[in-house]
């Protein structure tokens, strides 16, 4: 009894938007974020916390580039529930010169044995729109994909207003991972068909597009993320606990429990990206 009144009382402290009893979730993980960013250099341990006790117990960490790479290593290796991908940016390249970007491709190959995949990479033509920039984007992003290719690991796909032509690139590739994937529903379905993985991150708690895709997306190829400090389904600063607001909603709306969400997209985190 006292059990039941002690979940009762948390459920009504996290996060209630609707003024419901919601029970708490276990074993959710936030499959993309970036705890090292500055944002959470006053309280990092106490976000990483307060994700634990929402229920998430893995949260995997993903470089952009040199420094953020070797950060995302470092919090791997010292919490045992955060797990890193390296990588490369469409917008860290900006700026950057041709060693620059050899010295972090070098980088990503030389630590991929302490990552659970590669990435983000990828092609972004919402911010860059000019030819030239986009060619170099696409040369980059080759150059990471046979990184991936040749050490077997995962590709984690940033992509944004360039869905189907980063699916075009990587259709040689077993294990792929499109984080915060915003695309159309025939892009989404093609990189499914070939037994890719669909990742929705925080926004869909305010995007009706994204509610779209969560209504279609197949749930065993699906995997949640907050993409912390970034797409907040709530005011400021995102972090991993709030990626149970998008368990919750993604179960509403395809009429599921979100303890099963919550366990099958833990369960595709896993497989994808080799964790036990
Ligand atoms: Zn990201």
């Amino acid at each position: 009894m006292i059990g039941d009144v002690q979940r009762y009382m948390q459920g009504t402290t996290q996060g209630n938007m609707q003024g419901n009893v919601q029970m708490t979730l276990s074993g959710v993980i936030d499959s993309h974020c970036h705890l090292d960013f500055k944002h959470f250099n006053k309280d990092r341990e106490a976000v990483m916390e307060n994700a634990r006790k929402a229920g998430v117990v893995r949260m995997i960490n993903s470089g952009v580039d040199y420094s953020t790479n070797s950060k995302s290593l470092e919090l791997a290796k010292n919490y045992d529930f955060i797990s890193a991908t390296l990588g490369l940016s469409p917008n860290s390249i900006d700026g950057k010169n041709d060693p620059e970007i050899k010295m972090i491709l070098d980088q990503i190959e030389s630590n991929a044995s302490q990552a659970v995949g590669i990435g983000e990479a990828g092609l972004d033509y919402y911010h860059t729109k000019d030819a030239p920039s986009r060619e170099r984007q696409a040369e980059i992003f080759k150059k990471v994909i046979a990184i991936a290719e040749s050490l077997n690991l995962p590709l984690v796909i940033h992509s944004r207003d360039a869905e189907q032509p980063a699916l075009d690139m990587v259709k040689h590739l077993d294990k792929v991972v499109f984080h915060c994937y915003s695309g159309t529903l025939p892009t989404m379905k093609e990189a499914q068909d070939r037994g890719y993985y669909i990742s929705l991150a925080t926004n869909v708690c305010r995007s009706g597009h994204h509610q779209i895709l969560a209504r279609n997306v197949s749930l065993d190829h699906l995997l949640v993320e907050t993409d912390s400090p970034f797409l907040s389904p709530r005011k400021g600063r995102n972090e991993p606990a709030n990626v149970l607001d998008s368990v919750r909603l993604i179960a509403r709306i395809k009429g599921l429990e979100p303890q099963e969400v919550a366990a099958q997209t833990a369960t595709n985190t896993k497989r994808i990206y080799n964790i036990r």
